[in-house]
């Protein structure tokens, strides 16, 4: 069977909203999530408002309360995933405040346990199971790239010592000078051709691919989580299958982006380099915000040049691409301003 009839969508952009738990040993524990309905309803209350003003609903395609499990958020995924093997193009994105759960629902905590893998692991493990599910009438083959977009340059995230790249563990990590990004339909979502596309078979070639990522990502930066913070970083699988008796070639691609943490910097505070990542983190998130509000809107002009990360993604966004949003918030009452700013930027795109 086909799995290119995801007849649910609303349009093609589908926003899911994810509350992360509270953390142990954190806080004081008072909630600001009021509650969650079956309906993808979220009522917010501000710990230090009164009356009418003190409460908010939002509403998106679905809220996945603190006890979703990765499985849980994986199964209301997998068919937007599962059109890719079908020729379409997908975007994911995790947006939210830094240590809101982006990671968490993108890669997970821990590689070496696998229930708690996120999106991306079981994305291509089930990519895999698919495929070898098919060979009997198409043959397909996956492809990896791995980048980072941070204060609007590109860099390869798989970029290894060149004569070393089908042993990218053995090989010498590098930092990989900035990329140009081409648009141009034929290229068919693989709009950063210089960065490296490896070729995956199973989920352990996967796994020692994002460890080199992860790696390179970490290079030049003291503290990871700092950096990781303050870059998009996309994980593209590309995917390309050929009918064995037409000998027809179809091409689908999926974008899996752990978005830079969207809360705003205190323009007093930040200065220098931290005031130029700011400043950068914001106009692409924006940038981000009116596009998918353009698509949605289905408005002539879509703004795609604004930032490298619409210009990048711009053949999977919009056309026949389907896009969806995870937003995260962190219910703690000290987040209160962040997670209605989310909660906004979410509505706006829903
Ligand atoms: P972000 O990527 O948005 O900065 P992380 O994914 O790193 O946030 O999450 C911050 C912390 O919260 C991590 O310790 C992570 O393991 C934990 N966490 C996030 N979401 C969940 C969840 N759904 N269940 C349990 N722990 C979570
Ligand atoms: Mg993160």
């Amino acid at each position: 069977q086909l799995y290119n009839q995801v007849q649910d969508l609303k349009g093609s952009i589908r926003v899911y909203c994810r509350v992360r738990p509270f953390l142990q040993g954190q806080s004081d524990g008072v909630s600001t999530v009021d509650y969650v309905g079956e309906n993808g309803n979220i009522m917010i209350v501000h710990p230090h408002k009164q009356g009418r003003d003190a409460r908010k609903v939002f509403s998106f395609n679905k809220v996945f309360d603190t006890n979703a499990t990765q499985q849980q958020i994986y199964a209301d995924t997998q068919s937007v995933i599962r059109s890719v093997l079908d020729g379409f193009n997908v975007c994911i994105f995790a947006y939210g405040q830094t240590g809101s759960g982006k990671t968490y629902t993108m890669s997970g905590p821990d590689l070496t346990a696998e229930d708690t893998w996120g999106v991306n692991y079981r994305a291509l493990q089930d990519l895999f199971q698919i495929s070898k599910s098919r060979t009997d009438i198409i043959e397909y083959e996956i492809g990896v790239q791995m980048i980072e977009i941070y204060n609007e340059q590109v860099r390869d995230l798989l970029v290894v010592d060149g004569s070393s790249r089908r042993y990218p563990l053995l090989a010498q990590l590098i930092i990989s000078s900035t990329l140009d990004i081409r648009n141009n339909s034929q290229l068919n979502g693989l709009n950063v051709p210089d960065a490296s596309l490896v070729q995956v078979k199973c989920t352990q070639d996967v796994l020692d691919l994002m460890r080199v990522g992860l790696k390179n990502r970490a290079v030049g930066s003291t503290a990871l989580n700092e950096r990781s913070s303050r870059s998009h970083s996309i994980l593209t699988i590309h995917v390309q299958g050929k009918e064995l008796i037409s000998g027809s070639i179809l091409k689908g691609c999926l974008h899996l982006v752990d978005l830079a943490g969207s809360e705003r910097v205190d323009k007093s505070e930040a200065v220098g380099e931290r005031l130029k990542e700011a400043q950068h983190i914001n106009k692409s998130l924006s940038a981000l915000g009116d596009v998918i509000s353009a698509l949605a809107q289905k408005s002539a002009h879509i703004p795609y040049r604004n930032s490298k990360l619409t210009q990048v993604l711009q053949d999977s966004l919009g056309g026949q691409a389907k896009t969806l949003m995870f937003v995260h918030i962190n219910p703690e009452s000290n987040a209160v301003g962040e997670t209605l700013s989310t909660l906004k930027f979410a509505e706006r795109v829903a």
